[in-house]
Order: structure tokens, then C-alpha cells, then sequence
């Protein structure tokens, strides 16, 4: 068989409510391509029956290959077992819950065709999604924006095109913590974008919590960015400067009128503020300290407990899970 030209990449957790819409609906569209292709589907320890239907897909459309992660890895490490395993020149990661839309395919290629490296797929509106939630974004991704040494460009998520270079670069990026929009903006190369509108989960749920957006927002922060670290530089600097000038005031104050108040209300206001700020910077570094044990310790990024139609397919036995 040809070596596929596009590949695609999806990941998918309990999709089994979307797995038969998801590949009716992008099949037409990458047989429209005209080169070969391939769909790397990678399923991230789903509980429900999403392998056995991706296994009952690529038996009618072997085109279709399907990677099994031993537990639950989170989406992000999903995608880059799938960024490892795909073959095209061309790879597109995208949601299999039909949130992307699949008919914007031609128009990443035809940009990917014409020279560009990265095709980014850019959400127009938000409209989808809370004023709440939208501001949010809205403001972390300007914090991002100034703090970070790679720019992320706004309202890009993982569905977008990827040269071949730029999955080679992405594949030999080591860190544990996956946090894809700064992994995929890091290599550079020639990137251009196509607007898009993303669209209602097609069925299922989606597992964002309030708390795990914090947490993530955090991880993009601190995995790509220094500045949290080095702001307390400037921070001690500053209350250190304040207290010099504090002293000189005191010290003239006494001399020249007396001090008459004992000042134990400042006295405790101060000295609360600061044991504050300590326990945050120390917060701060403990968040670096963590990443960096978990990088330390150098684990592989997923473990695979079954392949179906890549190399090292595991030996042959009854294919249903
Ligand atoms: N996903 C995954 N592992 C997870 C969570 C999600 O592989 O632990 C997949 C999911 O099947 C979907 C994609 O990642 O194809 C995006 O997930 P989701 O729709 O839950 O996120 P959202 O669209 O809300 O960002
Ligand atoms: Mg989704």
C-alpha cells in the first residue's frame, strides 16, 4: 500500500457515541483529496465500546489504524502517541467528536499544498461558549502572550495541519507535560490560518470542569513560560527598596520629633502581607519543583497495550478486545 500523504490524527475517550458519525463524515472528505491517507485513531482507555468500534471500522476501511493505550493518558498525551505513530507528510490532529468540522480538511491541505507549513485552524466566535469562559480566555491568552518566549496564537486549539518537520520536531520533544498549544507553537515554520467555527459536541460529554481549565491554564503557564519564577526577583527587590526607605524615614522621624505610637498594627499588617507573599512564591517554585520531578523521572509519555495496522503490530489473535 502507498504511503499515506495526509494523516490523520484522533484522539478519542469514550467517543463510541461518535466513532461511526466521525469516520462517515471525514471518509468522503479525504478520498476527495486525491493522495493516500490514513486516520490514526487513539483510543485513550475508554471504558465504553469505543475500541471494539474502532476495530469493526478498520476492518471495513483498513486505512483506518487504531493505537490502544493501556489507561487513560488525557488528551494530550494521546495525541502525541498518535503524532508518533502517524506516517503522512501531512498530519491533522482533530477531535473525533465532531466539534471540528471535517469539511475544512481541503482548505488546510490546499494551504499546506501551497507552501505553508502550519495550517492553523482559528475559531472565529466563541459564541458558543459562556461570557464568563470567553472573557477568561480572552485574558489569559494576552497573560500567555506576554509572558511566554513562543507566542501561542489566540483561539487555536489542536485541530490544524502539521508538516512533516514539524511532527519530527514535536516527536523528539521529551517533556511529560504535554500542553499541545505551546508544543505545537514552539518549533516555528511557516504558519498560516484558515477561520473556522467550532460546532457542539456531537454526542457525549465533554469532561471540562472548572477546576481542571485552572489546572490547565497553570500547566501552559508554567511549562512554557519562566516568568513566574523569575518575577520575585523583582518582587524582593521592590519590598526590599520600600523597606530602605521606610527605615530613613523612621530614623528621621525619631530624631527629629519622636515616635510616639508602639506601630503594632503596621507592624502585623506588614509582616502578614509578606509571610503572604512567601508562601506564594514558594507555591510558585514548588510548581516548578513538581514539573520537574515529573520530567525527572523520565517515564515513557504513554504505554500502548495494542496496535492495529501499525509496525509493530502486537502477534495476531482474535481482533476484538
Ligand atoms: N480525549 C482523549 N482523552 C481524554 C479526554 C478527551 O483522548 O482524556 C479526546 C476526546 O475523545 C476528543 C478530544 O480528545 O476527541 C477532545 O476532547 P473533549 O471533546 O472532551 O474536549 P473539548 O472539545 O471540550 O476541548
Ligand atoms: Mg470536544
Amino acid at each position: 500500500m502507498d504511503a499515506p500523504a495526509i494523516s490523520i490524527v484522533a484522539p478519542a475517550y469514550n467517543e463510541a457515541k461518535n466513532i461511526a458519525a466521525f469516520v462517515a463524515a471525514i471518509t468522503p472528505v479525504l478520498e476527495g483529496l486525491g493522495e493516500p491517507w490514513e486516520i490514526v485513531f487513539v483510543d485513550d482507555g475508554s471504558r465504553d465500546d469505543t475500541i471494539g468500534l474502532l476495530v469493526a471500522a478498520r476492518a471495513t476501511e483498513p486505512r483506518i489504524k487504531v493505537i490502544a493505550l493501556a489507561r487513560n493518558f488525557g488528551k494530550d498525551v494521546a495525541l502525541s502517541a498518535g503524532l508518533a505513530h502517524a506516517r503522512g507528510r501531512a498530519v491533522i490532529p482533530i477531535d473525533c467528536d465532531l466539534q471540528h468540522p471535517v469539511e475544512l480538511i481541503p482548505e488546510l491541505v490546499a494551504k499546506w499544498r501551497a507552501g505553508a507549513e502550519m495550517v492553523l485552524a482559528v475559531r472565529t466566535t466563541r459564541a458558543e461558549e459562556g461570557l464568563v469562559r470567553r472573557s477568561l480566555a480572552g485574558l489569559y491568552y494576552s497573560l500567555m502572550q506576554r509572558m511566554n518566549d513562543v507566542a501561542i496564537p489566540r483561539n487555536a486549539g489542536d485541530f490544524r495541519l502539521l508538516d512533516r518537520k514539524i511532527v519530527d520536531v514535536i516527536n523528539q520533544m521529551p517533556e511529560r507535560c504535554r500542553f499541545m498549544k505551546g508544543i505545537f507553537a514552539w518549533p516555528g515554520f511557516k504558519t498560516e490560518t484558515v477561520p473556522f467555527q467550532a460546532r457542539p459536541r456531537a454526542g457525549g460529554d465533554s469532561g471540562w470542569s472548572l477546576f481542571k481549565l485552572w489546572r490547565f491554564a497553570l500547566d501552559g503557564l508554567f511549562s512554557f513560560s519562566t516568568a513566574p519564577l523569575k518575577i520575585w526577583t523583582y518582587i524582593g527587590g521592590l519590598a526590599a527598596a520600600g523597606a530602605f526607605v521606610y527605615l530613613a524615614i523612621t530614623i528621621v522621624q525619631k530624631l527629629v520629633w519622636g515616635i510616639a505610637a508602639p506601630g503594632y498594627a503596621s507592624l502585623l499588617i506588614v509582616m502578614l502581607f509578606f509571610s503572604g507573599l512567601h508562601l506564594l512564591s514558594n507555591g510558585i517554585q514548588g510548581e516548578y519543583l513538581a514539573r520537574i520531578f515529573e520530567e525527572v523521572k523520565g517515564r515513557p509519555l504513554f504505554v500502548v497495550s495494542r496496535k492495529w495496522g501499525l509496525d509493530d503490530d502486537a502477534p495476531p489473535r482474535d481482533p476484538a478486545p
